[in-house]
């Protein structure tokens, strides 16, 4: 089955001011876009990829042929990163978040402000293009951690729960070098409640849920 590129919940200008809507269009329609039909490119006509979910794949990079590996490491990658991507973000959002996924945030770094300080400065000193996320490791613990170009935590076995494209595509329009700014922006159109979701779905796959998580972490 080949991987869906996701319809946006929002409309491109729905996150004005903070992520204008031509960035949005841009980075929606034409760079996502890209990567989800590469991807599909990559694993089309190879049959032990075809009942996997992307996170499935990502997260067994070694199982892919080696012949496609680094288009899906790469464009995989892309796909999975920028669909979750859009579900973190939503308008008449941001704030603190609350819930299950607060009490962690505020069990691992000490406070939601540390923890905006530490991601922030994640998000600001990842070189060159790539990502900073909140994941949860093996050992159920919350992480913040970066990676280069479209890698995912999926394929070092950690579970995303948030998330922000730090690729100059995500914010040159509006921010230019100003990547700091667009960081703290970003805070603006956080959907917490979904990052909460996000982490109660990555709790319960660490607790052995087999394969039923779609995440290939079992
Ligand atoms: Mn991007």
């Amino acid at each position: 089955m080949p991987y869906e590129f996701p319809t946006l919940k929002y409309a491109y200008d729905a996150l004005e001011p903070f992520i204008d809507a031509k960035t949005m269009e841009t980075h929606h329609s034409k760079h996502h876009k890209t990567y989800v039909d590469r991807f599909n490119a990559a694993i089309a006509g190879k049959s032990e990829l075809q009942n996997l979910t992307g996170e499935e794949i990502l997260s067994n990079l070694d199982k892919v042929p080696e012949d496609v590996r680094m288009a899906v490491r790469n464009n995989g990658g892309g796909a999975v990163n920028h669909s979750l991507f859009w579900e973190v973000i939503a308008p008449k959002s941001g704030g603190e978040p609350k819930d299950a996924v607060a009490e962690a945030i505020k069990a691992a770094f000490g406070s939601f402000a540390e923890f905006k300080t530490k991601f922030s400065d994640a998000a600001t000193t990842q070189f060159g293009s790539g990502w900073a996320w909140l994941v949860l490791n093996k050992e159920g613990k919350l992480e913040i951690m970066k990676t280069s170009n479209q890698d995912s935590p999926l394929s070092l076995g950690k579970k995303p729960v948030f998330l922000i494209d730090v690729w100059e595509h995500a914010y040159y329009l509006k921010y230019q070098n100003r990547r700091p700014e667009y960081i703290e922006a970003f805070y603006n159109v956080v959907n917490w409640p979904r990052v909460n979701e996000l982490y109660l779905a990555a709790k319960k796959c660490f607790k052995g849920a087999g394969s039923s998580c779609g995440c290939g972490c079992a």
